[in-house]
């Protein structure tokens, strides 16, 4: 009995301590200048030119992606199955700080057979990434766009947000939210190994301080502090999303990440579901997005695996 006990023990020890979402390096860093909701500058414009490119079509499962037990989805007679999706990876050109990336769409070594790719063949078959369809890898894009790459903002590290992260060159900086790489879930305990892989083991982790001057958390962080990119700290899908409110020259645009996955989701402000860990924090990140969004009328908003259409709104 005690011989049991000792070893269950250790297994629950286990699983308490290995489920973090990557054991990568993560350093803290300041950047830019934390600002409210009210500091938000109020001009329909920006000097950001921003490129949507969308890497994968793709498909997975409806009660992942949206809360199904939502009054609004029962009403809407929304059903479980198998939901057209994309991967995207979003290009941001400053005229003065150069480029920056938002998530990585997908690595060149997708190309190939399956038994190469950096993630288990269970892992796979449970994200259906047998009916991923590229359109563009990483390596395919930047030999047509060979501009250096000064940042990677990663809006959270589920895989696929990240799948492309080997194809920029070493050393390139990874940004992610508060606390990202810490987050824990049960779930990690069978992808962590496949995360650590794509990532890559020597790809530091820069994680973005949101936390104010007297400790507490601030949701804005200025990141050139010129007032043209705000990045959003919106915990719930995960511990340390992020999300992204650009001032571009072709006017403002909301980068929602796994807050939102869909079309749907965003035009009825109903949250993900199975895929998101907190609902109830996700809800109140989705709020605040929307509160965002609702400041400027011509917003363009974009969903995390899913394209808005203008009619739409
Ligand atoms: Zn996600």
């Amino acid at each position: 009995m005690k011989i049991q006990r000792i070893i269950f023990s250790f297994i629950a020890i286990g699983i308490l301590t290995s489920c973090a979402v990557t054991s990568n390096r993560s350093v803290l860093v300041n950047k830019g200048t934390l600002v409210g909701i009210q500091d938000i500058n109020s001009s329909d414009k920006g000097p950001i030119v921003l490129k949507k490119i969308v890497a994968a079509d793709w498909a997975t499962e409806r009660a992942g992606l949206i809360n199904l037990k939502d009054p609004k989805a029962v009403a809407a007679g929304l059903q479980s199955g198998k939901e057209p999706i994309q991967i995207y990876f979003y290009v941001m050109d400053h005229p003065k700080f150069g480029r920056y990336v938002v998530d990585t769409g997908l690595a060149d070594v997708f190309r190939k057979d399956k038994k190469e790719w950096p993630v288990s063949g269970i892992v796979a078959s449970q994200m259906n990434l047998g009916e991923l369809k590229i359109h563009t890898t990483i390596k395919e894009w930047l030999q047509k766009e060979p501009k250096k790459v000064e940042g990677i903002f990663l809006t959270h590290l589920h895989l696929d947000h990240i799948f492309g992260t080997q194809d920029f060159p070493a050393g390139t900086s990874v940004y992610t939210g508060q606390n990202e790489p810490g987050d824990t879930r049960f779930l990690h305990l069978f992808v962590q190994g496949s995360t650590d892989k794509i990532l890559g083991s020597d790809t530091l982790l820069s994680e973005l301080n949101f936390l104010g001057k007297e400790g507490a958390p601030i949701k804005f962080l200025d990141f050139f502090g010129d007032q043209s990119l705000y990045v959003v700290s919106v915990p719930g899908h995960t511990e340390g999303s992020i999300a992204f409110l650009i001032k571009s020259t072709n006017g403002v645009q909301l980068i929602t990440g796994d807050t939102c996955h869909t079309s749907w989701g965003w035009l009825n402000n109903v949250t993900p579901g199975g895929f998101t860990k907190d609902l109830e924090r996700n809800k109140v990140s989705l709020d605040l997005l929307q509160a965002v969004a609702a400041k400027f009328p011509k917003i363009q908003i974009h969903p995390g695996h899913q394209s808005i259409s203008p009619s739409a709104k």
